[in-house]
């Protein structure tokens, strides 16, 4: 990419067209106050779940928080700490918990005030390896703390002009610093390889959408399976805008009809319209779940037996 500005403000321009037309029944109130109510929100949890399938988008779908949820939002705090203070994780996340007033959201620190001492365990055990698999990532490792800026929370969002639609990225780090914008490399967790490219375009797309400048490559990395990079093309981008705006299609079908296509698979487990998806029981009826080879009906008392 050569003029990396116009090439972002190109992408800015084709993303606020297609899912403005998608979201149409969803404009942006006039001096709505940000964040507004009825937000549609386009995360990377929408994108995956729209790759799966488009009608699981649930507007009731409330988000949780668990220490596996809050791990990424507090580690990053910790990331940087760590790295600006040369000290380890255990320190750091101490260090960032003294100053979490300051640090993290007000939510959040909610959340982390009403935790008993296990759940503080649980938080420190999931942040502090988070933390020490991203430290220790040699794109990452090689470069002092001056060298790479840290993407707290909230830094990569973008609002589709005149809608009620929020577009979040989770970049985790922007490296290395004091080169050309195009010779940016964005860092990133993810859960595992196979979802390795679908995080990269979206991390892509959203760092070009809310900076309006796109980056040269982003380098995945999978902690306990591997790592990945991809150079940010118009095939990369592409892609992800058409995964957004497939998300963006089956929130505003899960608000307002018509039903979208189902497409069940083993994510129906987690979808909440399970038990009256007929596609879903169709296909659980063509794959049944194998316990040490044999199919759960088989198995005494079956799949529901809690003996
Ligand atoms: S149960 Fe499965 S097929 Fe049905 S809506 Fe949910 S994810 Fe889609």
């Amino acid at each position: 990419m050569s003029d990396h500005r116009a090439v972002g403000g190109e992408w800015r321009q084709r993303a606020a067209a297609e899912i403005g037309q998608v979201t149409s029944l969803f404009p942006r109130r006039p001096n709505a106050k940000v964040p507004w109510d009825d937000i549609i929100k386009l995360d990377l949890h929408s994108v995956r779940r729209a790759a799966r399938c488009l009608r699981a988008a649930d507007p009731e779908d409330e988000y949780e928080e668990s220490a596996r949820n809050a791990r990424r939002r507090v580690g990053l705090a910790v990331l940087a700490r760590m790295r600006e203070d040369g000290i380890d994780p255990v320190a750091a996340f101490t260090s960032v918990l003294d100053d979490r007033n300051r640090l993290l959201q007000e939510r959040l620190v909610g959340w982390i005030d009403g935790l008993g001492a296990g759940g503080r365990a649980a938080l420190a055990a999931e942040v502090v390896t988070w933390v020490a698999a991203l430290a220790a990532w040699s794109p990452l490792a090689q470069l002092g703390h001056r060298d790479a800026d840290v993407l707290l929370e909230g830094s990569l969002d973008w609002d589709v002009p005149d809608r009620a639609v929020k577009v979040r990225a989770p970049a985790d780090v922007l490296a290395p610093r004091g080169v050309r914008p195009a010779e940016r490399r964005l860092l990133v967790v993810a859960a595992n390889l196979a979802e390795a490219e679908l995080v990269a375009g979206h991390v892509a797309l959203g760092y070009t959408l809310s900076r309006a400048s796109a980056p040269s490559q982003v380098a995945v990395l999978a902690p306990a399976s591997g790592a990945a990079r991809f150079t940010v093309d118009d095939d990369l981008l592409g892609a992800a805008l058409e995964r957004l705006t497939a998300a963006a299609a089956s929130a505003v079908a899960a608000r307002m009809g018509p039903q979208a296509t189902a497409t069940p698979g083993w994510w129906c487990q987690r979808c909440a319209l399970r038990d009256e998806c007929a596609e879903s029981a169709a296909w659980r009826a063509a794959h049944p779940v194998r316990f040490g080879g044999l199919r759960a009906d088989l198995v005494r008392g079956g799949a529901h037996d809690r003996t």
